[in-house]
């Protein structure tokens, strides 16, 4: 349950120590917010966009953070909190979060795909977060599914966040528009401060733009390709898929992944047994999965 909330921008610029005073400050609007204290507080969780150990609150390699190179986050946390703190990847936490609160409840075996700027997973074996020999584990969008394919957020080529994040549907749409190929979305992103949100792409699909549907379906394909890659490798119960692109567009938006995904299974024994569902949590995601870790191991 969440009984508080409070949100600040990251503003990684500052630097570590600027970043940690902005948490420090957040965690004590969220506390007030619940009509508490810090000290009726017992343990922090907190997501980093970046491999972190949950042994010894490093985060390791944060590109998105001004370029982080580890950052004893959670030493520096739980010395200005004066509470243990536990940190982990962001999504990593999310998938924790949907698998023990949303969409994954009651699984086994899960993996989470999340799809928006770029296209993020995390791993549930035998109900238990996979995070590998580098705590690097997940990194589903990072599968290179075309050789040589667009450049993507990493460095390399062809990764299925190159086809399937919203950077890339961006990407395709502008350069379509740029060709001149008549759709509404020149004048929904006109109106948008020349952005392309997962809001944009849903009027446009909406609208049965023909240039939408059409990037859409290619972002579809790529998903479903790799949820049946996932299924032969891992063979979850569920795929989950959230993100600020999947909420936008809801389940439906799945179906063509599943009919992609299904003839992909190796097995197509019980093919029912495996779902492919829209996650449950939202924004909170992240947030309520730093919790569950603070609980188990804070
Ligand atoms: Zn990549």
């Amino acid at each position: 349950v969440i009984v508080g909330e409070a949100k600040k921008k990251t503003k990684a610029e500052i630097g570590p120590e600027g970043v940690v005073a902005r948490i420090v400050t957040a965690a004590n609007e969220a506390v007030s917010a619940a009509g508490l204290r810090l000290k009726n507080v017992t343990a922090v969780g907190i997501g980093a966009p970046s491999p972190a150990s949950p042994e010894t609150g490093i985060v390791f390699n944060a590109p998105n953070m001004a370029g982080w190179i580890d950052v004893p986050l959670g030493e520096m946390l739980g010395q200005k909190l004066a509470l243990p703190v536990v940190v982990d990847n962001d999504v990593n936490l999310g998938t924790l979060g949907e698998f023990v609160l949303g969409a994954g409840k009651g699984c086994s075996n899960m993996v989470g795909v999340f799809v928006g700027t770029g296209v993020g997973g995390g791993l549930i074996l035998d109900g238990q977060l996979v995070r590998g020999a580098r705590y690097a584990a997940g990194e589903v969008g990072h599968t290179v599914i075309v050789p040589d394919g667009p450049l993507c957020g990493c460095g390399k080529r062809g990764c299925v966040e190159a086809f399937a994040s919203r950077t890339a549907i961006e990407r395709e749409v502008r350069a379509a528009l740029a060709e001149g190929r008549p759709s509404v979305l020149a004048d929904l992103m006109r109106d948008d401060n020349d952005r392309l949100t997962s809001g944009t792409i849903k009027q446009a699909l909406d609208q049965n733009d023909a240039l939408m549907t059409e990037v859409m379906a290619q972002v579809q394909y790529y998903l479903g390709l790799l949820a049946g890659n996932l299924v032969n490798i891992i063979d979850p119960e569920m795929i989950v898929f959230g993100g600020g692109v999947i909420e936008a567009l809801g389940d439906g938006f799945l179906e063509p992944i599943r009919a992609i995904a299904r003839p992909c299974f190796l097995s197509q024994r019980d093919v029912d047994r495996i779902r492919i569902v829209p996650a449950t949590l939202g924004d909170h995601a992240v947030v309520l999965g730093a919790a569950v870790l603070a609980r188990t191991q804070g």
